[in-house]
């Protein structure tokens, strides 16, 4: 077998077979395929794509090329959930604790940010103190004790996966579906998880930017699934404008909090209800419960406290800091730089995700590049969304970045300019996007 057959095979659209799969998942990892070849096979398989057991196979050979998670030894089934990623989304730190408090043991590995989408790490690491790093080996001893942890995907995990998704980055072949599908379930089967929970964005800040493609990435989620012996639900939400008033870590994480405390914007709520019902839904104790009983199960868990209790343990067992009214300590504050007001009265009918994430991380709230730093404090406070009315000179949105922090006049310009794209404001009134787009399970 050699790297120039399997290339050609599918360049000439045939299906590989385990074995050549195998071959290939070895030597990305073992460093003996060249980069050109492995960027050749990964544009001729965005070209003409992958079979089903093509893709579980692939995604199984890569969840296998380090090392796998353990987590049999804890009772019950460990249910993961992860976004395809969007701007604003702070559903984790909501959902972890929602679905902890109903003694469902959950562990959930994420990832930090890059480029206009936020990532759960860089969110959690804005509370001082906060660690990530979680050692496999204490994940029992955490879970009994807290019933939740939050780690950062660990070097380890799933090697091939890291190193082609680089190539991809770079070779311009992040689209291509079988791709995507397999990268993200190979990182949650060696993460150990026994079913998965799927948030699949969809719109203008998401990878997938139309509804039919979202389904297809769904769809395939959902065969690997089946293939590889774990159930996956996948929601489908909308990502045509950020989740909720914030974009920027802190920000997010205050909008978190607030929500945990029962104050919480609705899209978030909803989008949050949605997973929790799905994750719980995969456990032998909530399976055959319908979708209102579960969701008002988890309002009473707001109300009643027992979720922000959990997210109180979830940060102070790993390191956070909280205050003297149990709300976090972030590592800055942030600070308003300023605020944009309408010029006109009218309806808010566009507040494009995509934009708002790329002014926000022009403010210092994401990573252009994998090294840089970022501002914690910076970010986007949303006055005005889609199907608001507004008056001329009421506030649109307010720019925030770290009170330590400057940002450049050239960036804020950019900024600006990106935010001004964003929103347009219409004479007729118009409907808020719908957050939830459907469901599709095992
Ligand atoms: N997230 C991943 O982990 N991989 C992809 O290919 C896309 C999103």
């Amino acid at each position: 077998m050699n790297m120039l057959e399997l290339i050609e095979k599918k360049r000439d659209g045939g299906a590989l077979t385990k074995e050549e799969i195998t071959f290939f998942v070895t030597g990305v990892t073992n460093k003996t395929i060249p980069d050109y070849q492995i960027s050749a096979f990964l544009m001729a398989v965005l070209w003409r794509g992958m079979t089903d057991e093509e893709t579980a196979d692939l995604t199984i050979s890569m969840s296998r090329s380090g090392a796998v998670c353990d987590l049999s030894s804890i009772p019950g089934i460990k249910v993961d959930k992860h976004s395809t990623g969007g701007v604003g989304d702070k559903v984790t730190p909501i959902l972890l604790p929602i679905v902890a408090s109903f003694g469902i043991p959950c562990v959930k590995l994420s990832g930090r940010g890059l480029g206009f989408t936020g990532g759960t790490i860089d969110k959690f690491e804005s509370i001082d103190g906060f660690s990530t790093t979680v050692e496999p080996d204490s994940f029992r001893e955490k879970i009994e004790k807290y019933g939740l942890l939050l780690g950062g995907q660990t070097e380890g995990l799933a090697p091939c996966d890291k190193y082609l998704y680089a190539l991809r980055d770079v070779t311009g072949t992040v689209p291509s579906i079988p791709l995507i599908a397999s990268s993200i379930m190979s990182k949650k089967i060696a993460g150990g998880a026994d079913a998965i929970v799927l948030d699949i964005t969809c719109g203008s800040g998401a990878f997938m930017k139309d509804r039919d493609a979202a389904e297809e990435l769904a769809r395939q989620m959902i065969s690997i699934g089946r293939l590889a012996g774990r159930p996956v639900s996948c929601v489908l939400t909308s990502m045509e404008q950020p989740l909720g008033r914030c974009v920027g870590n802190i920000l997010e994480m205050q909008e978190a909090y607030q929500t945990l405390q029962g104050k919480g914007q609705a899209d978030v709520e909803t989008v949050v209800l949605a997973l929790a019902t799905e994750m719980l839904k995969m456990t032998d104790e909530y399976k055959d419960a319908s979708d209102t009983e579960l969701k008002n199960l988890c309002r009473r868990k707001i109300e009643s406290g027992e979720a922000l209790s959990k997210f109180e343990d979830l940060i102070l067992s790993q390191g956070g800091k909280l205050d003297s009214s149990s709300s976090p300590i972030y590592v800055d504050e942030p600070f308003e730089l300023m605020t944009v007001f309408a010029d006109r009265d009218g309806y808010v009918s566009a507040c494009d995700a995509l934009m708002v994430g790329e002014a926000s991380c022009l403010l210092g709230a994401g990573r252009m590049e994998k090294t840089d730093v970022i501002d914690m404090g910076a970010g986007i406070r949303l006055c005005k969304k889609i199907g608001e009315s507004v008056k001329r000179g009421d506030a649109l949105y307010s720019l925030y970045t770290g009170s330590h922090d400057t940002v450049g006049e050239d960036r804020l310009d950019e900024a600006l300019q990106k935010m001004e794209k964003a929103y347009s404001i219409s004479d007729k009134p118009c409907e808020a996007p719908e957050e939830i787009l459907g469901v599709i399970r095992k």
